[in-house]
């Protein structure tokens, strides 16, 4: 677009998208190494039910601690990832390394994973998904994988397709981050999500008028008659999960209970919230 409007416009606009330009093909080659080299961790952060009031689950959230950058955000390399085609092996090593740690929690506890959209259409995910459960020796049923509206962006058809055979093998499936982009009704119609994920944007806006409290009031009287399960995303006070639980919301996840910890740190994080009977299984 820079170019079109002239010769001044180009000069003007074209160093910075060189720069932009030059920083991603920069990262991308980071992100190659880093992969080669296993320098990914996941941390964890928990899914909290507000009737039963424990811990019920962990979304594995992927960083990348960079020699000179500090604590990458996936925000900044997870798009980079996707657009280059990355996303693929790194999600397959999230999908291993979440599964492996999650075998070895607590029987009733599962484990959350996100899926791009790149990486769900890619060939094999669900034979990936069924060796990665053989190999880790973890139930279909702890495993819950996180999606996002944008798959529905593409070919529909086929989307649904591999959801269904996702969901076959017995695993959840959770449409993240609800309410953003490109939010539409039908898609809650063409598939049976197990949890809706209420984005963080609605919960944010709870404390600023009735609109937003009105909303998420909507969402979980649809996914009750659904039959989904509602988590609101981003809680960080108390006053939040008040209105949240009185709007009729099953589970959250935020500051308020925990920001996401290293693997090492879930047991510890169990038998504090869950009380003596994972203070035994901790040790
Ligand atoms: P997401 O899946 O919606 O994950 C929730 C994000 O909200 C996480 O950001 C989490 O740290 C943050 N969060 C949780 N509670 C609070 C809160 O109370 N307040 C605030 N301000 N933030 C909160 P994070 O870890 O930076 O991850 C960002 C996004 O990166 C994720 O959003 C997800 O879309 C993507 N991502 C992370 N790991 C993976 C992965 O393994 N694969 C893929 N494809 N995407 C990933
Ligand atoms: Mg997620
Ligand atoms: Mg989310
Ligand atoms: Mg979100």
């Amino acid at each position: 677009r820079a170019k079109s409007d002239g010769k001044g416009a180009y000069h003007f606009f074209e160093p910075e998208l060189d720069a932009e330009a030059s920083r991603r093909r920069r990262m991308e080659i980071d992100l190659r190494h880093a992969i080669r080299d296993g320098d990914f961790e996941l941390y964890f952060q928990p899914l909290f039910s507000i009737s039963q009031n424990r811990v019920k689950g962990f979304e594995a959230l992927m960083r990348w601690p960079h020699k000179e950058h500090g604590m990458v955000s996936p925000t900044v390399f997870i798009p980079i990832a996707e657009e280059s085609g990355l996303i693929v092996q790194l999600g397959e090593w999230a999908l291993r390394e979440a599964c492996r740690q999650a075998a070895q929690w607590p029987d009733d506890i599962s484990v959350a994973v996100n899926i791009s959209p790149r990486q769900l259409v890619a060939d094999g995910l669900a034979t990936c998904v069924t060796q990665t459960l053989a190999q880790t020796g973890l139930p279909a049923a702890r495993l819950e994988l996180e999606i996002t509206e944008s798959v529905f962006i593409g070919n529909v058809e086929k989307t649904l397709k591999i959801l269904h055979s996702l969901q076959a093998l017995g695993v959840r499936v959770a449409l993240d981050d609800f309410g953003t982009g490109y939010s539409s009704l039908s898609y809650l119609r063409s598939f049976p999500f197990n949890k809706i994920k209420i984005d963080q944007s609605f919960v944010r806006a709870l404390g600023e008028g009735d609109s937003a409290r009105a909303i998420v009031r909507a969402i979980t009287t649809l996914a009750d008659a659904l039959d989904m399960e509602t988590l609101a995303e981003g809680v960080e006070t108390q006053e939040w999960l008040d209105t949240l639980r009185s709007e009729g919301c099953d589970m959250i996840q935020g500051y308020l209970i925990s920001r996401p910890v290293p693997g090492r740190d879930v047991a510890r994080l169990l038998a504090v919230q869950n009380g003596s009977e994972a203070r035994r299984a901790a040790g």
